[in-house]
């Protein structure tokens, strides 16, 4: 049997390299960078004003007091969006605004409520205390510096990676191509949600957990009709969603029982068989298998096995298919407040709640079908074989959300 991390290495060798493409900014977010991109202007673009204010030479006011405000003659007003043409001089000042540039021969900008005026139309203005020189400025380049890289090759374009390359001008940008995920529910018991159960009927609940977990990491998760068990409906849908999709990810069906034919269906369209099984808990069947250039994962049909396994195996795999640098999922230290026990021979990735100030427990019952602890949990802790953590232990915390 597999490790996880032997697994995970298998699947990342096999993924294809990215394919890039061109899109508009707009569409971006969440989008993997196909290649690096520097910044084409310096931001911010010119110095400016931090302030509602005027532009002075901070030595002609330097001596300002409220009772001797020093007297400074207004030659210009800039507006956001404009630009002085000329040149300050000594004893003058430029009406100025947040962003407004700085005029030339200005070397600081009073706020306006240090300032007096005597009449709304005066052509002077009073200042009433000194700044210092470059006070309330925001110079040119002080942000990113043109030529500077503003997102590497393999980085995820967040909100803030988003707002920087858009403030520089940035349009459109080289992302790589996002893989098309088939997802079939495979059993004869499942049922849509909505549906009358008949007894023995369950409704069918992993597509509606995993198509957003797919959409979360990027891929563009479709969704096919329940497949009953037999070998013929296995073999038909898998054929259709191969056709469809570059990956197909299935769940249920890949245990040992005779109703389980995913395996020996995909074995029947010409796929390869890697491995299928992983040393983990809950998953131990997993199938990870190739046909042609397209991929198979097999999930457990238990949600929780189902959940777990696509976070610990299939997630990675997408990412990668997109080029991501960072293709594991999240994970930050956290304090056991109380044991998590693993008394079996395989690691047991354990639903946990963490609290914000980094207190971590169990989410409740861990066995493979019980969905209200996986409601409950919002992180998952590997605990290894025949180990006990204690309370008090820290331990690292793995996030999905
Ligand atoms: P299997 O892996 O097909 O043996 O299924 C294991 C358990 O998970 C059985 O109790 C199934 O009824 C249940 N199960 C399988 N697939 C799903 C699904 N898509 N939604 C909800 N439960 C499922
Ligand atoms: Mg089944």
């Amino acid at each position: 049997m597999l490790e996880l991390e032997q697994a995970v290495d298998q699947i990342l060798a096999a993924i294809p390299q990215p394919i890039a493409e061109s899109i508009d900014l707009k569409q971006a977010h969440g989008r993997i960078a196909a290649e690096s991109i520097a910044a084409p202007i310096d931001l911010p673009l010119f110095d400016n004003s931090s302030v509602d204010g005027y532009a002075v030479r901070a030595a002609d006011v330097a001596a300002a007091t409220s009772e001797n405000p020093v007297r400074l003659r207004l030659i210009g007003r800039v507006a956001a969006g404009e630009s002085f043409a000329g040149e300050l001089t000594s004893s003058a000042s430029v009406r100025l605004f947040t962003g407004s540039p700085l005029p030339r021969g200005a070397d600081a900008v009073v706020m306006q409520e240090d300032t007096r005026m005597e009449s709304a139309e005066a052509r002077e203005v009073l200042v009433c205390d000194p700044v210092r020189p470059w006070e309330n400025v925001r110079f040119r380049g002080e942000d990113v510096k043109r030529g500077a890289g503003l997102v590497d090759r393999g980085e995820a374009l967040t909100l803030g990676r988003i707002g920087l390359l858009a403030a520089t001008g940035v349009k459109q940008v080289r992302v790589n191509a996002r893989p098309t995920v088939g997802l079939l529910a495979t059993g004869s018991e499942l049922r849509e949600p909505g549906a009358t159960l008949a007894p023995g009927q369950i409704y069918e609940s992993n597509r509606l957990t995993l198509a957003p977990a797919i959409q979360q990491t990027g891929g563009i998760a479709r969704c096919y009709p329940i497949v009953p068990d037999t070998p013929e409906d296995t073999r038909r849908a898998l054929e259709l969603a191969f056709k469809e999709c570059e990956v197909v990810v299935t769940c249920g069906g890949v245990s040992v029982g005779e109703l389980d034919f995913v395996k020996s269906a995909f074995e029947s369209l010409g796929g390869r068989l890697e491995f299928w099984k992983v040393a983990i808990k809950p998953g131990r069947p997993f199938v990870f298998g190739r046909w042609r250039e397209k991929f198979l994962f097999g999930l457990p049909g238990n949600p929780i096995s189902a959940f777990v396994t696509f976070l610990l195996l299939v997630r990675p795999a997408l990412a990668r298919w997109q080029g991501a640098a960072n293709v594991g999922l999240q994970s930050h230290p956290a304090d056991l407040t109380e044991a998590l026990a693993n008394p079996g021979e395989r690691r047991h990735f354990m639903r946990v709640t963490v609290d914000p100030e980094g207190r971590v427990k169990s989410a409740g019952i861990q066995a493979s079908h019980i969905l209200s602890s996986a409601a409950l949990a919002n992180g998952l802790v590997d605990v290894p074989p025949r180990t006990t953590l204690a309370a008090g232990e820290t331990v690292r915390v793995l996030r999905w959300e």
